[in-house]
Formats: C-alpha cells, sequence, structure tokens
C-alpha cells in the first residue's frame, strides 16, 4: 500500500515512512493510493470477533507488507491488552435505537488511547528496524500528552519530552504524564501558558541545528496511523447492530476532525455508515462549513470540553481532497490560502459530497450542561463533557436506524466540571484510583525556547 500527499507535490511512500514521516514534506497529509474495502462477508464476520483482532484486520490492510501478519496481530493484543475493559470499547444503550460507545477504557481514560498505544508500538517497531531512536516532544493543553506518555513509557527507541504550561491543566491530567516512573520519558512545566509552549514546539521543530543532533517526532492526529486505528471500533460497533445488513449512524464529539474523519474512511472500506454527526461546542468552524460551505477561522474560545476547542481542524485537510475528487493541487491552493486568510469556500460538488454523509451540529455551553443532568437522569449514565457534546447534537437531527454517539472521555478525567453539573462526583476506575498518591517527576523551566531545546538535547543525548 503506497500513500500519497493531499497537496500532489510529494512523492509516494510506503505505510512505515508514512507513520513515522507525519507530515509529507509538501505540507500536505498522506492518505492511501486507494481505500482497501472488505466484502460483505467480511464485515460479518467482525460481529463475534474480539477488538484486537479486528484491530489487526483493519490495520493490516493499512501496513500491506510491511509488517508480518502475525507480529501486527500480537501488537495489537498487546496495545489493548492495556484497557481496563475486556470489550476494549464497549457499548451502552441510552435509548430506542441509540447506543454510546465507550472509547475510554484506556490507562489516560480518554479516547486518544485508543490509537496512541498502537501507534507506540508502530513507532517502537519500525525505529527498531531501522536502527534509528526518536525524540518525541510534545506540547499538551490536555489529554494528547497523558496518552502519550502512557502509550510510549518503556519504549526501546522512543524517548518523550512533554511540555505542558505550568498551572494551566487539571491535576487529573498533569498526573497523568508525571508519575510514568520510566526514564525514557521526561516532563517539563512550562511557566508560561499553552501558546508558549506550542510556539517553542514550532521553533524547535524548525531549527535544523536541533534537528541534526535530535531525531525530532510529533504524534499529533494528522498521522494517518492514528485515523486508520480510529476506523477500527466503527467496524466493531456497527458489526455488533447488525452491519453490513444495516445501515449505522454515528455521532462524534469533533475538534481536530480525526474521530470522525475515521468513520469516512470506515464507510470507504465498505462498512455502510449512513450519517456521521459532526458535534462542536461553540468553536463551530466545522459545524458552520457542512452547513453553508464556509469553511473559516473564528477566535478559540474556552468551554467545558477543552479538547474540542480548536478553530482549523488539520484532518479536514484529507476530507476536502476526497471531496474535489483528490485533485491535489486545488487542495494545495486551497490550503495555501487558508493558512494565510483563515478561510477556504468550498466548491459546490465538493460540499454536496461531503453532505452526503456529513451533518455538523454546534452545542453551547448551557446545552451541554443540562444534557450531562438530564442523561443521568434518563439513563442513570454519567458522562463527561465532550460526550454530553455528542448527546445533545443528537436532539438536533433526525436520523433513522441504529445510531451510536462516541463517548470519548472518563467523566473522572474532568472531576470538578461533572460534579458541578450533575451534583455526582465520578468515580474513577479500578487502577487509575491510586494516581493521586503517584510519585511526581517533572523539571519547571522558563517559557524560553533556547532553554528548552538545550533541555531536549542533554535528554536525548543523555
Ligand atoms: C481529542 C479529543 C476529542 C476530539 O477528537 P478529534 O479527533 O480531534 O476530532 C474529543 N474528545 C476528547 C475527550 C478528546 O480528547
Amino acid at each position: 500500500m503506497r500513500y500519497v500527499s493531499t497537496r500532489g507535490q510529494a512523492p509516494s511512500v510506503g505505510f512505515t515512512d508514512a507513520v513515522l514521516g507525519g507530515l509529507a514534506p509538501d505540507g500536505g497529509l498522506y492518505v492511501p493510493e486507494a481505500w482497501p474495502t472488505f466484502t460483505k462477508a467480511e464485515l460479518a464476520a467482525f460481529a463475534g470477533q474480539p477488538y484486537a483482532k479486528v484491530a489487526a484486520a483493519v490495520l493490516g490492510r493499512f501496513a500491506g507488507d510491511e509488517i508480518a501478519p502475525a507480529e501486527l496481530a500480537a501488537m495489537c493484543e498487546e496495545a489493548y491488552a492495556t484497557f481496563s475493559h475486556k470489550a476494549v470499547v464497549p457499548m451502552t444503550q441510552i435509548g430506542p435505537q441509540t447506543f454510546i460507545a465507550e472509547l475510554f477504557h484506556g490507562p489516560s481514560l480518554a479516547f486518544k488511547d485508543v490509537a496512541m498505544q498502537i501507534l507506540a508500538r508502530l513507532y517502537d517497531h519500525f525505529l527498531g528496524q531501522q536502527r534509528r531512536r526518536q525524540t518525541i516532544l510534545c506540547a499538551t493543553s490536555g489529554d494528547t500528552g497523558g496518552a502519550a506518555v502512557e502509550a510510549f513509557r518503556g519504549a526501546k527507541n522512543v524517548r518523550v519530552v512533554a511540555m505542558f504550561p505550568e498551572g494551566r491543566i487539571s491535576e487529573v491530567q498533569r498526573r497523568y504524564m508525571t508519575t510514568a516512573p520510566e526514564a525514557n520519558i521526561a516532563c517539563v512545566s512550562v511557566q508560561g501558558t499553552f501558546d508558549d509552549c506550542q510556539a517553542i514546539l514550532k521553533d524547535a521543530f524548525q531549527d535544523p541545528v536541533l534537528r541534526q543532533a535530535v531525531d525530532l517526532a510529533a504524534v499529533n492526529s494528522i498521522n494517518f496511523a492514528r485515523i486508520a486505528a480510529q476506523a477500527v471500533y466503527y467496524f466493531t460497533t456497527a458489526a455488533a447492530l447488525g452491519a453490513p445488513d444495516r445501515a449505522v449512524n454515528f455521532v462524534v464529539p469533533s475538534g481536530n476532525f480525526g474521530d470522525a474523519f475515521a468513520g469516512f474512511v470506515a464507510l470507504q472500506m465498505g462498512l455502510p455508515v449512513k450519517r456521521i454527526v459532526v458535534a462542536t461546542n461553540s468553536n463551530d468552524i466545522l459545524a458552520r462549513a457542512f452547513a453553508d460551505g464556509r469553511y473559516s477561522r473564528g477566535t478559540v474560545q474556552a468551554t467545558l470540553s477543552p479538547a474540542m476547542d480548536i478553530q482549523s481542524a488539520s484532518n479536514f485537510e484529507r476530507l476536502y481532497f476526497e471531496g474535489v475528487k483528490r485533485d491535489g493541487t486545488e487542495t494545495a491552493r486551497a490550503f495555501e490560502a487558508f493558512a494565510k486568510a483563515g478561510v477556504i469556500d468550498i466548491p459546490p460538488g465538493a460540499l454536496s459530497a461531503m453532505q452526503a454523509t456529513f451533518t455538523g451540529v454546534a452545542v453551547g455551553e448551557d446545552e451541554t450542561v443540562k444534557t450531562i443532568v438530564s442523561t443521568l437522569n434518563e439513563t442513570g449514565e454519567l458522562i463527561d463533557p465532550h460526550t454530553a457534546v455528542a448527546v445533545a447534537a443528537l436532539s438536533h437531527v433526525k436520523l433513522d436506524g441504529p445510531t451510536v454517539v462516541l463517548s470519548t472521555a472518563h467523566p473522572a478525567k474532568f472531576p470538578e466540571d461533572v460534579a458541578r453539573a450533575s451534583g455526582v462526583t465520578p468515580q474513577a476506575p479500578r487502577g487509575a484510583a491510586d494516581l493521586a498518591g503517584r510519585k511526581e517527576r517533572f523539571d519547571r523551566l522558563p517559557a524560553e525556547a533556547d532553554t528548552i531545546k538545550a533541555y531536549v538535547r542533554a535528554f536525548a543525548e543523555g
């Protein structure tokens, strides 16, 4: 399987290079040259299988001959054995034909674990083959850092430096990063804001001297392996609800559009996905784009669902590329213009192709809080604010057939906000309960790029 860039100017690469490379050299995102497909019989057979087996089948189509099937199967087994629920992604019914898929049973209690656990194993495997060692530098305002630390702790060929803004993330979020005892993990509390952290990150990646000394990598959601890993639960949940004989709807709480795009990938692979509802908070760039065809950046507002406080959704470029019938020149023009002017007018043909699958819904803060309360009252389920945005979106759309709402975080990841809304303090699941008692380990540094780059270099070379 070869991977091409959405901007059409970079040479195609294999799966290994698409995974390790991140962004394509022309600034585009990698997508498979052609979508692999499953037959109806193969889709139906997913219904009875363990999650890790379906994951190996789906990822195997993307990896092609670059990983031996038995090795990939072992990696999937190991990745999903870290989840605290035997079903990995279990479902709970919350209404007639309506189900919640719980994506939060991984080690950091957020859906990022589903992709990050397998991504870490793929990285370690490919780097070992190439006798390379990389250092992942990440800046986090919330869940990504914790998921990355949990996934890469103990990796042989990868070190992780996780930066977070001092005093601006929750204690639970901080502890998921700072309590890993493994020597390949370093955490830095930056005396500044999240924007300072991001500016330092950008500076580091653009510094030729540092990049000469340290093989730097990033694990943000533009990595195609993350998308492929997220397509897996579309297959398992739809098969459990009667696919391929019945078509299934999905409602997805969205920020960077990686999760929702994974549903589109499952559709391309043959899964009968009827409609994907893209649920946003008041940072509604995607909801506006699907409604009126104008993809235009707004100012970011802080909400109760911080992982979705995003006003430019990186993975939208992949959908645009499909919408304009894989015209890389047009995609490059549109997204280069977006970087400058902050707006794309989606061509009518591409917009109607998108609208055939996607509906966008924006949900306000009051509605989010009310939905946490009503869901608890009507079903007994305590949901987190990100999930609540998706559940609230249900009442704005008319769907028929079975519908799966993706639940992206455990309520105990946001204990204060959930307790304030519902009056009930969410209990952390087994295994996470001793988080508060674990020893923390991190360094405090000023928000100066040179200081932090010297730290990264010393850590990577040490
Ligand atoms: C990252 C995240 C999302 C958004 O997912 P995207 O793939 O960026 O759209 C939603 N909920 C939670 C809890 C997250 O951590």
